[in-house]
């Protein structure tokens, strides 16, 4: 792999929609390989689709690389912004003879097609404006505006040693003289990015295997320019559980769903860099660990396919050891989401540290404190199976004692203690009921825990409903 340039990526975008999960993986792969060998990142919005462009788009693409980490050195760049440097190119290819203009209208072009497919032949452009020494081109028929096309190599092929794929080469007479910019003077796709990644001195371009037919054609776009070429990798598809190509069909494809489903960054990260790459047997690393790892080998060749359930165990598994005080940052959008009063930092954070090791998402930490913070209604079924006759005394004689205790876990753990032993019942008797009317649920972290992170005063009203007749 040629490293003697400095390394330059991009990712380039459409902004037709919401980051997808498939780009956000390239664009993570791009900037894992920048930053490994100390090189640049580059955004660049490939928005000549107008129709189907919008400023939403680009800002939630940004928006998206901003949350996933994904930092970058230059851009946005756009291609609308572009056009005139893409015209200049043409106008030099015109005068080297790399491109020519054919004034063939469409209904030509089918007529061509269609006695082509009745030769039994495969339908191509026949080559009929193409200067060749020697060769008298027709005169430019009046009221057709041309298109340009480029000067394709004839023979000989194009090869490339892919950076996932490994050498490829396609013959030159698969390929036809590729139209670069059309009869309305728009440049089309695969000229534009070529000259964006001419100009943008860009040393590898990561993408989607999608894109790989596109690649000999940019090839010969960069030849006849006389420019360098970059490395290419293209990178196989994210398939979904059921094989098919990833989709909204399988769940949501939305980088920033995730983020308002309640998964962290730095697992999303984790979980898309092992789709499609690999360091030996490692699943759980991080950021600075890929960055590090991350030098364009090992990546597979196979398509990934997408397990949600991974993506859970990985995201509880960085829930478990964030930072308490960041966690509490980020688990106050889902709670305002459920327009729940904030507790304050420090009485979040402890909520926090209480119950992150038992959540997959935020969400589900969200919903352990908001057990906090508004009444709960405990099921029927709950109550009936736990808060039963045998235990109510209990309940009661508990209540009273926890109305004087100082409102501490060490005494509220006595508390509890004693009031077994004056009953002669087991924990695993009482303190489900417990659990049950104060927190709606049987199974909680530990009691005392659980129940000093309450107010005094909520406990007491929450168990006072064990007073009434069940
Ligand atoms: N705009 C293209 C896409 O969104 C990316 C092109 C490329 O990476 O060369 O698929």
């Amino acid at each position: 792999m040629s490293t003697e340039r400095t390394v330059r990526t991009r990712i380039a975008p459409s902004p037709t929609g919401f980051l997808h999960l498939g780009t956000a993986r390239t664009a993570l792969f791009s900037w894992a390989f920048a930053r490994h060998f100390g090189g640049s990142f580059i955004l660049r919005i490939e928005d000549t689709d107008v129709a189907r462009s919008t400023q939403e788009a680009v800002d939630q693409i940004i928006a998206a690389m901003q949350w996933l980490g994904l930092d970058v050195d230059e851009g946005p760049f756009f291609q609308m912004q572009r056009i005139a440097r893409y015209r200049e190119v043409i106008a030099g290819m015109l005068q080297a003879g790399t491109a020519y203009r054919c004034w063939c209208t469409p209904a030509e072009l089918d007529a061509m097609r269609e006695a082509q497919r009745a030769r039994g032949e495969k339908p191509r452009y026949d080559g009929r404006w193409r200067p060749e020494p020697g060769k008298v081109l027709p005169a430019p028929p009046a009221g057709v505006e041309p298109v340009v096309r480029l000067r394709n190599p004839q023979g000989g092929v194009v090869a490339w040693d892919d950076l996932v794929k490994g050498p490829i080469a396609i013959a030159n007479d698969e390929l036809d003289d590729l139209i670069l910019m059309r009869a309305d003077g728009t440049p089309t796709y695969n000229f534009c990015v070529v000259v964006d990644d001419w100009d943008m001195r860009i040393t590898h371009v990561i993408r989607g295997d999608d894109h790989v037919n596109n690649t000999p054609r940019q090839i010969n776009i960069l030849r006849a320019l006389g420019a360098e070429r970059p490395v290419y990798g293209h990178v196989p598809m994210i398939l979904g559980p059921d094989g098919d190509k990833l989709s909204k069909r399988h769940g949501a494809v939305s980088v920033m769903q995730y983020a308002d489903d309640g998964y962290l960054p730095e697992a999303m990260i984790n979980y898309l860099a092992r789709l499609g790459w690999s360091h030996g047997d490692d699943e759980l690393f991080s950021r600075e660990q890929l960055v590090a790892w991350f030098d364009g080998h090992h990546l597979a060749r196979h398509a990934a396919q997408w397990d949600a359930a991974k993506l859970g165990w990985v995201n509880a598994h960085y829930l478990k050891q964030a930072d308490d005080a960041a966690l509490a940052a980020m688990v106050r959008a889902p709670l305002a989401r459920r327009g729940l009063a904030m507790p304050d930092a420090s009485r979040l954070e402890r909520l926090c540290a209480l119950y992150k090791d038992r959540c997959t998402t935020l969400v589900e930490l969200a919903d352990w404190i908001g057990m906090h913070l508004v009444d709960v209604h405990p099921a029927p079924e709950l109550l009936a199976a736990h808060v039963t006759a045998a235990v109510t005394p209990a309940l009661v004689a508990l209540r009273e004692r926890l109305a004087t205790v100082e409102w501490e876990r060490g005494a509220i753990a006595a508390a509890v203690k004693q009031t077994l032993a004056e009953h002669g019942l087991k924990m695993a008797q009482l303190a489900p009921a417990v659990r049950v009317l104060v927190c709606g649920r049987a199974q909680t972290p530990s009691l005392d825990a659980v129940l000093e992170g309450f107010e005094r005063a909520q406990v007491l009203q929450r168990l006072a409903a064990a007073r009434l007749p069940l």
